[in-house]
């Protein structure tokens, strides 16, 4: 099947990447030119594990191709997805500009039946929004095309978004007609070979799915980083306490580790895109606002923890390891360490910090920002007066803590994913702080 895949970043060359290894011919366009050549050349822009093998053999085979432009991609493909960015706006809705210029652009090309499937996350209305503009676009070029929008929303998660795409939990198809349904079924036939079940729905319901479904594990997050801000003001022990609330079958035991807050570029947008989605209709999702507002305040109360801990943070270093979102990708959209980083430089505090993937995109994104970047961990801690862990990477998770305290000037270590069992790590000498134990 031929396939054009509109939008070139962690989702589109995905899911581009993906159905050339499945078989499929894909022609994969973005408006910018250096990621375009960069892919020409064998180069993949993004780091998401297993990725770049995978563009690379496709690219190979001819299977997976690169353009900027859209009349190309859009002539070469019976099925076209839109997977660019839907950033948030001033108001927290969903900028859809990308979306509606893509849209516009597929009529002005379209020359015979297409599916336009929607992988990026839109607010419910959209895909309808989508229908009419191509049809009045056709009507206006006196061309009487069939065609079909389906809304087939993503759940890949960076650091394993390969592994996502290929063996989701489930694949949502919101789609009006049994011949774009069809279609969409070849597309995911692998995936329906391994029993992964398929949820179909009219369009407005897969749009909200993706909502309820980011707003509700990001409520999840919140409302264990609130218990474990209330346990650092008793004796209560987070840890012990996920651990049991877990075991609970009717809760489960993911997306309850405690930490500095959500970051990346889905949970912030899509919670405050709910709310405004909401408002929109006359509803205040309560539930959402709260969890907007705990996650907004979360990377303060870390950067009060550190404070406090260190006492006066005048002509003190801290090292931070870890700045990217979560472990295994370089994306840093949202990252609770730049929040946390700009406080503690807003408190003329020297900053050391080590990412493994994500130091040049923070250095792009913030080139204001005092940082010492390092190239290893032990680099970055030495002569600091605190250490701090924000993202879980796994060279973090196995630290020396006997030649860090020969190398740092003050021995404290900061936890904010509690990777490391106080007692261990005061037991070679630090003072240990994590989020809701101590
Ligand atoms: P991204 O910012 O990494 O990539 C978007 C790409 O679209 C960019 O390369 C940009 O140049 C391109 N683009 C913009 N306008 C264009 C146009 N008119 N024509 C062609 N290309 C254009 O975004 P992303 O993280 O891949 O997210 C894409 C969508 O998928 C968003 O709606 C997001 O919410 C959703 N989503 C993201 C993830 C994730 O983990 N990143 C997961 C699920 C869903």
């Amino acid at each position: 099947m031929n396939i054009a895949v509109i939008g070139v970043g962690y989702v589109g060359l995905v899911t581009g990447g993906c159905l050339a290894q499945l078989g499929m011919n894909v022609i994969c366009m973005d408006v910018d030119e250096d990621k375009i050549k960069k892919l020409k050349n064998g180069i993949v822009p993004i780091y998401e594990p297993g990725l770049e093998n995978i563009v690379r053999e496709n690219h190979s085979l001819k299977r997976l191709n690169f353009t900027t432009s859209i009349k190309e991609a859009v002539k070469h493909a019976e099925v076209i997805f839109i997977a660019v960015g839907t950033p948030p706006l001033q108001d927290d809705s969903a900028d859809l500009k990308y979306v509606y210029q893509v849209a516009r652009e597929i009529a002005n090309h379209m020359e015979d039946y297409k599916v336009i499937v929607c992988k990026s996350t839109v607010p419910v209305g959209t895909g309808q929004w989508i229908k009419s503009e191509i049809k009045t676009i056709l009507q206006q070029r006196t061309k009487a095309f069939s065609f079909d929008v389906v809304s087939n929303p993503e759940f890949l998660r960076e650091g394993t978004a390969v592994k996502d795409f290929l063996k989701p939990d489930r694949i949502v198809i919101g789609t009006e007609g049994e011949t774009a349904l069809n279609i969409m079924k070849r597309i995911y036939n692998v995936q329906i070979q391994l029993d992964i079940p398929i949820v179909v729905a009219n369009i407005e319901t897969a749009e909200m799915i993706k909502y309820a479904s980011n707003a509700f594990l990001a409520t999840k997050i919140s409302y264990i980083n609130e218990i474990a801000d209330m346990c650092d003001f008793c004796n209560a022990d987070i840890s012990v306490v996920s651990k049991a609330m877990g075991l609970d079958s009717r809760i489960g035991p993911k997306f309850l580790n405690p930490g500095p807050g959500y970051g990346g570029s889905c949970f912030p947008k899509d919670t405050k895109a709910l709310v405004n989605i909401g408002k929109n209709l006359g509803y205040i999702p309560k539930i959402a606002e709260s969890t907007v507002e705990v996650n907004y305040n979360q990377p303060r109360i870390m950067f009060e923890k550190i404070k406090n801990t260190i006492g006066n943070l005048e002509n003190k270093t801290i090292a931070i390891l870890g700045i990217a979102f979560k472990p295994e990708t370089d994306d840093i959209r949202e990252a609770p360490a730049i929040n946390i980083i700009k406080m503690l430089l807003d408190n003329e505090v020297k900053i050391k910090a080590f990412d493994q993937k994500a130091m040049e995109n923070a250095k792009k994104a913030y080139p204001d920002f005092s940082i010492e970047y390092c190239s290893d961990i032990y680099s970055t801690c030495e002569d600091s007066d605190c250490i701090v862990l924000i993202t879980e990477w796994k060279d973090f998770m196995s630290l020396d803590f006997s030649k860090l305290k020969s190398i740092v000037r003050t021995p404290i270590f900061i936890d904010l994913r509690n990777v490391y069992e106080p007692g261990y790590v005061k037991s070679f000498g630090f003072l240990y702080k994590g989020v809701g134990r101590n």
